[in-house]
């Protein structure tokens, strides 16, 4: 059955200890200056932004039919039965539509790396296959992140919604936006008073976009001539010019889109 996460931002307390356990799971940098950060970046997956007294859990929403995964030429992004969207760097030839195509601007780019990999929360694939629960669910106090099979936590979701309509928006977000997604939110105030769209085009129709604005796809077979070697290769000498492009920049989420 295909698992997900359910955050409710009305049992939130902004106490960051998901962003932390996110941090230690891939291995990244936490300090007080990174927790201060509200955006994703290669360096930080996940953020809870505050506005007042709310909050907003922020991740890949690990979408059921996603655009990241669609315009991939090498498949380096992968929909898994389980849920998550997996990265194998190993695949991935630093083109970048995958960040053109996301249509909530999740995966980030290493450009300081000499070989740089596409960052994105992938709702901790290993823990999910081993049936543990995502590192950020397990560390949350509060119970605003859940981890379990979407369909339960949708129906969980219903119930809080019926049995307390008054602490609720009347609506779980991840059903339907985006075609559906791995990640369910529940708030108590619209999710756009924290920057959070809504994709309103069909996911395919994302995708169509995005690949008719790419240089000549259907050369993809070609993308296969030269095999992991020219992968490898490929994604240095994208790294080498761009850091030159990028020289001196800062990351940040404008920099990464
Ligand atoms: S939110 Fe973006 S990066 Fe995450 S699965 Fe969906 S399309 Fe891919
Ligand atoms: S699911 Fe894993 S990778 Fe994603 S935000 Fe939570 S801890 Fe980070
Ligand atoms: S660990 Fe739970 S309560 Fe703390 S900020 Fe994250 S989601 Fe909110």
């Amino acid at each position: 059955m295909s698992k997900g996460i359910l955050y409710d931002a009305t049992l939130c307390v902004d106490c960051k200890l998901c962003e932390k356990a996110c941090a230690e799971r891939n291995k990244l940098p936490y300090d007080d200056t990174i927790a201060a950060e509200e955006t994703i970046s290669a360096h930080k997956l996940t953020f809870v932004a505050a506005r007042g007294d709310k909050f907003l859990r922020r991740l890949c929403m690990n979408c059921q039919d996603p655009a990241c995964a669609s315009v991939c030429p090498v498949a380096a992004l992968r929909k898994t039965e389980r849920g998550p969207v997996t990265y194998d760097e190993s695949r991935c030839m630093g083109c970048r539509y995958c960040m053109l195509a996301c249509p909530f601007g999740v995966p980030k780019y290493e450009w300081g790396k000499l070989l740089p990999r596409v960052r994105k929360c992938d709702m901790c694939a290993d823990r999910v296959a081993a049936g543990r629960p995502t590192a950020c669910a397990e560390a949350c106090p509060t119970g605003a992140t859940k981890f379990g099979d979407r369909d339960d936590l949708i129906a969980e979701a219903k119930d809080r919604i019926a049995k307390s309509p008054g602490q609720y928006l009347n609506r779980i977000y991840g059903i339907e936006e985006a075609g559906g997604t791995s990640v369910l939110m529940l708030s108590s105030v619209p999710f756009e008073t924290f920057g959070l769209h809504t994709p309103k085009e069909p996911l395919p129709m994302l995708t169509y976009r995005v690949l008719s604005r790419l240089p000549d796809i259907v050369s993809l077979g070609g993308v296969l001539l030269g095999g992991i070697w020219w992968i490898t290769n490929r994604r240095a000498e994208v790294a080498a010019v761009e850091s030159g492009e990028h020289h001196g920049k800062k990351e940040n989420i404008e920099e990464d889109k």
